[in-house]
């Protein structure tokens, strides 16, 4: 067998996958991979062992690759980033969102009345959510996994194949090397190749509509207000950075979405000036654009045996409300919860009764926030007229009621529901 590669640098020890098994493989070292992996090394009892495994390049640094999305992290997966010693890298450059504006007025209207505005619920007590660019945050995972003594990488890498018996998992990897390992986790990004290799089929379908991201400068300040805008195309949403800067996440009908990504800059930035309006003054591109296609997607399994999956790997969701990773975080602070309690008492954590937990826990949960997504967007992406005057009116009346509006907040803040302790703070 061939030695394992161990690219992560400074490497105190070698990696021997020949030695005893692995607790846990990780397949996938991005935001969801990486942070799950950090979780386990952190909070695991002593002696437990983890391996990562990525297909990219190891990166930390500089070397993190560039990402112009900002991503709305709940003040939920917050908590799980300060359980796990990652938020202080973080904080400095998170800008909280103070208030948020929600409208549906046609872009040429002298005036854009709010739909639902969120202000004075948000005023009171931590900030429900925080931009933070993607870069930034990937760049805390990579370089604190690069110091964990208690992960070893393995990157870039892929695996080959799996095959799992009573006793643990086998991982064989396309550079000949093998790991073993007692739990497999997929955190391999919505086309998962362990899932489809583990057979799990998914449901779900296309959205006609392409996600544009990128970075904005302005003139004037935001005051943290995050603007939703819901246009017959696609919802229009400018996010608020740390300094005079936001993050767009534009939902645009596919043809035309091309056309603005292969415009020229000028043509960009005339065409955001008009969704902006006029409040932030003069606006400037920072960095480039990037398009994303759109999708829902859910795993009809979130396990099988000895596999759990993870982030987008078992669920993937409109970007609308800027869900996604958050609820791949309830599923690191899920599983690691799960599978620390189930080590701690010397039980096998690739049981089927330890991952029929970890399924209760997560699928429905996903699956119910998918279709959220999904209902919001077919209710607003389109210009049907008596559509619109009944769902005006019903967020007329969401916005007169102020306990349901402290209600929304709090759910979006991820602190509803059957909260993991990490998300709230607690440690395992
Ligand atoms: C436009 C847009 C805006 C968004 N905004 C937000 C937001 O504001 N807030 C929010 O919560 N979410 C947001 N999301 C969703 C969020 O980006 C995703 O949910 C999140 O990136 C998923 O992370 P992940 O680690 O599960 O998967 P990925 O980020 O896809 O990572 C998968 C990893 O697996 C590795 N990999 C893939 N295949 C293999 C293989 N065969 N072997 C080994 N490794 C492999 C890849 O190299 C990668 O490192 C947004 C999404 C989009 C498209």
């Amino acid at each position: 067998m061939a030695a394992a590669r161990k690219l992560k640098t400074p490497s105190p020890k070698t990696p021997n996958p020949d030695a005893d098994p692995y607790d846990v493989i990780i397949v996938g070292g991005d935001f969801v991979g990486g942070t799950l992996a950090l979780t386990f090394a952190k909070q695991a009892p002593k002696g437990f062992r983890i391996a990562l495994v990525d297909a990219a390049p190891p990166s930390a640094g500089k070397t993190v690759r560039k990402d112009p999305r900002g991503l709305a992290l709940s003040a939920a997966t917050k908590n799980l980033l300060e359980a796990i010693d990652l938020w202080p890298a973080l904080e400095k450059k998170a800008q909280p969102i103070r208030s948020i504006e929600i409208t549906d007025s046609p872009l040429n209207a002298s005036l854009r009345p709010h739909l639902l505005g969120f202000d004075d619920e948000m005023k009171s007590g931590e900030p429900g959510a925080y931009l933070v660019e993607a870069g930034e945050l990937l760049r805390a995972v990579c370089d604190d996994v690069a110091k964990e003594k208690r992960i070893d990488c393995f990157a870039p890498e892929t695996v080959s194949e799996f095959d799992i018996d009573a006793f643990g998992v086998r991982v064989h990897l396309a550079s000949d090397t093998t790991l073993k390992g007692r739990l497999l986790i997929a955190a391999d990004g919505k086309r998962s190749s362990l899932r489809q290799r583990a057979g799990i089929k998914t449901i779900g379908w296309t959205y006609p509509q392409v996600g544009i991201v990128a970075t904005v400068a302005h003139e004037r300040p935001h005051h943290g207000k995050a603007v939703q805008h819901f246009l017959p195309a696609g919802p229009f949403a400018i996010l608020p950075l740390n300094g005079n800067r936001s993050s767009i996440v534009w939902s645009e009908d596919p043809e035309r979405a091309q056309e603005l990504m292969a415009g020229s800059e000028d043509a960009f930035v005339a065409e955001l000036t008009r969704r902006f309006g006029h409040r932030l003054g003069e606006i400037t591109l920072e960095g480039s654009r990037q398009s994303f296609p759109l999708e829902l997607q859910i795993a009809r399994a979130f396990v099988a045996d000895r596999l759990a999956l993870v982030g987008d790997a078992a669920h993937a969701v409109h970007p609308l409300a800027g869900q996604g990773l958050n609820i791949g975080m309830r599923d690191v602070a899920a599983l690691a919860e799960t599978v620390v309690e189930t080590a701690r008492l010397g039980l096998d954590i690739g049981s089927s009764t330890t991952l029929e937990r970890y399924q209760r826990w997560r699928r429905f949960d996903s699956a119910f926030s998918a279709t959220v997504m999904d209902g919001i967007n077919r209710l607003f992406s389109n210009d049907n007229a008596p559509l619109r005057a009944i769902r005006d009116l019903g967020l007329g009346l969401v916005d007169r009621a102020p306990g349901l509006k402290r209600f929304l907040v709090r759910e979006a803040a991820g602190g509803t529901g059957d909260v993991p302790r990490l998300l709230k703070g607690e440690g395992l």
